[in-house]
């Protein structure tokens, strides 16, 4: 499957806001989104049109890169969302909040859902126990996420727990800090859901 290699503050820039993609850097005065306006390139100031189609495209984009998936992938969810009942919208939010990888992120074993991706698929997580390094994994309420017992001192992790420790952990997620785990209390409801996200604009997208 395809993946970008590039540069992930460009990304952002694209967006024109913060993706949260590198982690404790984005906090500072070095983010791209800050120190530099406009979008990237040479044409990256230029007006950009208004169209409904490219408004819709660019939320769609920018979730898309949030959660660091490919066209693909993102369009699996989209239509997986489609066929359950209930808002549409809310549901496909909810399944990218519990990706295993965006768990690990968002309990703050990972600095970045790029990292947290990372330490799943190298085999550092565990979930109910189980060595799992699925990073689509989809958990579900009850579960632990744990980080395994030899990796709890790895500098990686506690360096996330520690820059972590400044950033918000939803109230739909239980952390044992000491512990390095944490479980997942409820399903988010769509106020405890990415707020920047008009979720709407994407299924208008993918009902055209
Ligand atoms: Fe985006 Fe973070 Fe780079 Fe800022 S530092 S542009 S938020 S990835």
């Amino acid at each position: 499957m395809a993946k970008y290699c590039g540069a992930v503050c460009r990304l952002c820039r694209r967006e024109g806001e913060k993706l949260f993609l590198k982690g404790e850097r984005c906090f500072t005065s070095k983010c791209a989104v800050e120190k530099r306006e406009g979008g990237p390139g040479q044409h990256g100031r230029r007006r950009q049109g208004h169209s409904d189609f490219k408004i819709q495209l660019r939320e769609k984009q920018k979730t898309k890169r949030m959660f660091g998936m490919v066209e693909k992938q993102f369009e699996n969810y989209v239509q997986q969302a489609t066929k359950k009942r209930g808002v549409t919208g809310t549901e496909l939010l909810q399944r990218l909040e519990l990706r295993l990888d965006n768990i690990v992120y968002r309990l703050g074993f990972g600095q970045s859902r790029a990292q947290s991706r990372q330490l799943v698929n190298h085999g550092l997580v565990l979930v109910n126990g189980q060595r799992t390094t699925v990073p689509s994994y989809r958990v579900d309420i009850g579960d632990v996420i744990e980080v395994r017992e030899k990796s709890k001192k790895n500098v990686t992790v506690i360096a996330a727990m520690e820059s972590a420790s400044a950033r918000f952990i939803p109230e739909w997620l239980v952390l044992d800090k000491a512990g390095v785990k944490g479980s997942v209390k409820a399903l988010p409801t769509r106020d405890q859901l990415p707020q920047n996200v008009r979720e709407q604009l994407i299924v208008e997208l993918y009902s055209r």
